[in-house]
């Protein structure tokens, strides 16, 4: 257990960092409603606790996420986009905003782009967080995809004037974020401990109801531990809490890119 404390104490935590260097400003932009809850809700969670102003964008409305027969995907939309609203608010973030493409059909389009850097236009995010697009392996293409749309957005369209000038019609001046923090990455190298905002997470992966079937607080809890005891495990083979009392370090990685 010591190995795995000092793992997390030898890092500079890069939220604090970013909150001590002014940035007040996250957005959020996912494929689903619950990604941000299972890639990266520990995290908004610790900025919402530093105050941070943060916005959550949901691509599709995660329309065909059931095996439940009679659901329609209009039925299942508004379920979704109601749990993601319950969740986004257990986290302290504000009310996300829905493109409502359908699930499974999003495409890195003029369109898509456009309504990411209408997003960023608006809520001026310091940091934006959304899937790493470019990960090799399986991965779903909505993810894929929102992920490399989101990055377009930012580079160079949000801060360019002359791409989506029908922005400026509506008072909204160029935009760049910061810093984006690429989710779900086979490369991460930035590691935030989420130990202290863990139980917030799992209420919040619970506010998806449709989508955890009948697994508990409990059972979601344990799946985390066991990630957590495996990761630490890469780090210290000789690794073996005791079940229930040990402290573990809970985390979620993300590839930074900086862009100034
Ligand atoms: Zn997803």
């Amino acid at each position: 257990m010591a190995g795995l404390r000092s793992i997390a104490e030898e890092e500079v935590d890069p939220i604090q960092k970013f909150t001590e260097a002014g940035l007040t400003r996250a957005m959020i932009v996912m494929a689903h409603p619950d990604d941000n809850e299972f890639v990266c809700g520990g995290t908004v969670a610790l900025l919402a606790e530093l105050d941070w102003d943060i916005h959550i964008v949901v691509t599709t409305s995660g329309n065909k996420g059931t095996k439940e027969i009679g659901m329609t995907a209009q039925q299942l939309a508004a379920i979704r986009e109601e749990e993601q609203r319950n969740a986004a608010q257990i986290l302290g973030a504000q009310e996300p905003t829905f493109f409502g493409f359908p699930d499974g059909y999003i495409e890195n389009s003029n369109e898509l782009r456009g309504l990411i850097v209408h997003q960023i236009r608006i809520h001026r995010p310091d940091l934006v967080i959304t899937w790493d697009g470019f990960r090799p392996g399986f991965n779903h293409r909505d993810h894929r995809r929102t992920g490399r749309a989101t990055y377009d957005a930012i580079y160079p369209a949000a801060d360019d004037h002359l791409y989506y000038p029908r922005d400026k019609e509506e008072g909204l001046e160029p935009c760049r974020p910061s810093v984006l923090m690429l989710a779900g990455s086979n490369e991460p190298d930035c590691h935030l401990d989420i130990s202290k905002v863990m139980a917030t997470k799992i209420r919040a992966v619970m506010a998806h109801s449709s989508q955890i079937g009948d697994r508990d607080e409990h059972a979601i809890l344990q799946r985390y531990r066991n990630r957590a005891i495996e990761e630490a495990r890469k780090h210290d083979r000789e690794f073996d809490p005791e079940p229930e009392t040990d402290a573990l370090v809970f985390r979620e990685s993300f590839r930074l890119i900086r862009f100034d």
